[in-house]
């Protein structure tokens, strides 16, 4: 099972504000807690998020931002970055796995936390279009981008070295073999979700239903009963 006192910095890297929180923002938590730095990648702004057409988009851009910082902050995360890509149009392109890579290379992380590439016929949602672009373009930055020093080679002369991740998280995956206790970290987890005031506000079920979710995945762990967790399919990489 993964270690946590062997690794001092991780990468999240999800394809909309929101998803980080809804996928693993009680994991993230007891990170922080433990000491560990994370820092978020997003690589949209979530434009195409929310119902209301009285907001212009680029507003929602500026909404969704601050909402995602917001939400960081509820679990002890200050170091949030967006790519910038068009929400509801990612593909794991090579100009997304570079710019991954480089913030990979910039910040240096033991451990990289992602989204499922794996079409998840079970939970739709889990497996959107961007979410699968944007896990397929982070494992392969991951692998073998970030670590080959010919990889990029614009990211060599910005001074990037090359950095080898020793260990992926992949959240919302059809086969997850890791379960992460978020019980005590379940109220941070929910005032995350609600800080994504533009997509969470109208939820007036929102934590009844993490709970049947997460207590699905801590059933599925061997949990204890009346356990909450989050789950991952765990890479070790060498
Ligand atoms: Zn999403």
């Amino acid at each position: 099972m993964p270690d946590d006192t062997e690794v001092s910095k991780v990468l999240v890297v999800a394809a909309h504000p929101d998803d980080v929180d809804f996928g693993l923002a009680g994991t993230v938590a007891r990170w922080t807690e433990a000491g560990i730095e994370v820092v978020y990648c997003i690589v949209t702004n979530g434009e195409a998020g929310g119902s209301d057409s009285s907001v212009s988009r680029a507003d929602m851009v500026v909404l969704r931002q601050a909402e995602q910082v917001a939400a960081a902050k509820c679990v002890g995360v200050s170091d949030v970055r967006f790519l910038g890509y068009p929400d509801g149009r990612v593909e794991a392109s090579l100009a997304l796995r570079r710019d991954i890579a480089r913030v990979i290379r910039q910040v240096r992380p033991d451990r990289v936390a992602c989204q499922s590439p794996e079409r998840y016929y079970a939970r739709m949602p889990a497996s959107h279009p961007d979410h699968r672009a944007a896990g397929s373009a982070a494992l392969d930055a991951v692998y073998p981008d970030a670590r080959n020093p010919f990889a990029f080679p614009e990211l060599a002369d910005e001074s990037l070295e090359p950095w080898i991740v020793r260990q992926v998280w992949i959240s919302g995956s059809p086969q997850p073999d890791h379960f992460v206790d978020v019980t005590d970290t379940f109220e941070r987890k929910v005032a995350a979700l609600r800080a994504h005031e533009s997509q969470t506000g109208q939820m007036t079920n929102l934590e009844e239903m993490l709970r049947g979710w997460l207590s699905r995945n801590a059933t599925i762990g061997g949990l204890p009963d009346g356990r909450l967790a989050e789950a991952f399919l765990v890479l070790e990489l060498s």
